[in-house]
């Protein structure tokens, strides 16, 4: 049998819109308009476009479905003035920071205009005693880590794509990562945002308060709109105290849903308080560890579940550790050991999704998130499901906040009966993860791949309201056209 390509992310759930009705031509004079706006020097055109500009992480294997023109604003004022001129030529415009994003967001579906934020890469703030930081959209996350870090602050936003992604990305997406069962999400993270509309007015949401009840939370509604309501010019996100120790125990266990009840008692415990749980299970560290060619994690025998938690002094470490200790031995573990090198541990951690991608010719991923008192549950009932379509999965999550990336493979479905059975699964699947109180992305957003999955899944009357704001923001719907939902 020769093997199937991957699945793509498409297929998966999404599709791309076959025409793009009712917009504006981008011709020779809208891109003199454009150049005169930002300077030549910051507008492509046809073999200008770099091809990476047609995809994103998650669509990468798919055909570039490139933008008209790319243009690359350096200021607000110059990012109103192309949003503006969009609006009143009709031309689709699409927000782009890092490309990292795993949900086709940043795709120009209808084409139109790229927008390219990589110029505005400022860090203008880092207030100290106030904690907090003021950063330009394409500031990468892992450039505002490290300037906090100096500073004995903790930008605690943390996506595992830290190198490559953007803070205007991660506020699109409301990204998740590694610190959120401590943390909470970027919006967690978020005070204020000043952003352009969608008829190219600049206008700044909140403010930094401990309390705020003037009126909507608009900043709320931003974080996680994946470019479809305005575009983000600058954002002004907390800092933390940074702990001197936050060391990371590996802790090794033979059976899935046993670690999960583990990780439902952990997330709730305040002395432990731990700012990590993350799992992977044992087949994707196999993996990881044929990608690396090098064993990692001390070889473990069994599913690997990092726990992080921060102290002020070695004998915190000591006590907590302890904590640990006690609550592991509720279930059968088969090894607890402290993380000699972190630096190691996060550096494996990060790449999961490059391994499976190698080891998986087939596979479709999900993102799926449950309440975390229902993981031990979910896993469960998911393997159940498995079982019964004769399917097989790797895993690996944010366990902690109950966000689960899981691949599934057909295992003993025969290909050509993959499409179908996967299909079937998924819908079976997701009934499992709402009546459990969950939803179809915990971080990646829906983008285009998950567009056609969340109409079934999602209440009518909230899908309306959705559609309402859209169209509230964005009259023409110019923004981001097609992504999350459609309007008709
Ligand atoms: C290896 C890897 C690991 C990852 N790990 C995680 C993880 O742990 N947690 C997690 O949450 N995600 C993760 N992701 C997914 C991805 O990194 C996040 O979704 C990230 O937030 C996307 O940021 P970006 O800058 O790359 O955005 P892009 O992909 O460029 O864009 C994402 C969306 O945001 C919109 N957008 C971008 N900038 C703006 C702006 N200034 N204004 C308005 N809209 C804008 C785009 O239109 C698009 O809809 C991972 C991805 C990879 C490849």
């Amino acid at each position: 049998m020769s093997p199937m390509p991957a699945l793509s992310a498409l297929e998966a759930g999404g599709g791309f819109a076959s025409e793009s009705v009712g917009y504006g031509k981008v011709d020779q004079s809208l891109v003199a308009a454009l150049s005169a706006l930002v300077g030549r020097d910051h507008v492509r055109t046809g073999s200008e476009i770099a091809q990476a500009l047609g995809f994103d992480a998650g669509t990468r294997h798919e055909v570039p479905r490139l933008p008209d023109v790319a243009v690359v604003p350096g200021s607000t004022a110059e990012v109103a003035s192309v949003v503006a001129l969009a609006n009143r030529k009709r031309i689709p415009l699409t927000a782009r920071g890092g490309g990292t994003g795993l949900a086709g967001g940043a795709v120009p579906l209808h084409g139109g205009i790229l927008l390219d934020l990589g110029r505005l890469d400022r860090i203008l703030t880092i207030d100290c005693r106030a904690r907090f930081a003021e950063v330009e959209p394409g500031v990468k996350t892992l450039t505002l880590q490290n300037a906090a870090r100096e500073q004995g602050l903790l930008y605690a936003g943390d996506p595992c794509s830290n190198d490559d992604c953007v803070l205007g990305g991660n506020i699109a997406t409301n990204a998740g990562g590694n610190r959120a069962v401590k943390y909470g999400v970027t919006s967690d993270q978020v005070l204020s945002l000043e952003v352009v509309t969608a008829l190219g007015q600049v206008t700044t949401l909140g403010t930094r308060l401990k309390k705020n009840s003037t009126g909507y939370n608009l900043v709320r509604l931003f974080v996680g709109s994946e470019g479809t309501l305005g575009i983000i010019t600058k954002a002004m996100v907390k800092l933390r105290r940074l702990a001197p120790l936050h060391p990371d125990y590996l802790v090794i266990l033979p059976d899935l849903v046993a670690a999960m009840t583990l990780v439902e008692a952990l997330a709730d415990d305040r002395f432990l308080d731990p700012i990590t749980l993350e799992i992977i299970d044992r087949r994707t560290v196999a993996a990881m560890e044929k990608l690396k060619g090098a064993p990692i994690f001390g070889r473990p025998q069994g599913h690997v579940l990092i726990v992080q938690f921060e102290a002020d002094s070695e004998e915190e470490v000591q006590d907590k550790a302890a904590r640990l200790k006690q609550r592991c031995a509720d279930v059968t573990c088969l090894g607890i050991t402290r993380a000699g090198d972190s630096e190691e541990v996060w550096a494996a951690r990060r790449t999961w999704a490059k391994a499976l991608h190698e080891e998986l010719p087939v596979s479709v991923g999900e993102d799926l998130v449950v309440p975390v008192d229902r993981l031990a549950e979910f896993i469960g009932r998911m393997q159940g499901l498995l079982e019964r379509y004769g399917l097989d999965y790797r895993l690996a999550g944010h366990a902690g906040d109950g966000n689960m990336h899981i691949n599934t493979v057909p295992g003993h479905v025969p290909l050509e009966h993959w499409q179908d059975t996967q299909t079937r699964y998924r819908a079976e699947l997701y009934q499992v993860v709402y009546s459990l109180g969950g939803r179809l992305s915990g971080e990646h957003g829906i983008g285009l791949k998950r567009k056609k999955t969340l109409a079934k899944l999602i209440d009518p009357v909230e899908l309306e309201l959705m559609r309402s704001i859209k169209r509230a923001f964005d009259p023409n719907n110019i923004l981001n056209p097609g992504k999350i939902f459609d309007l008709a």
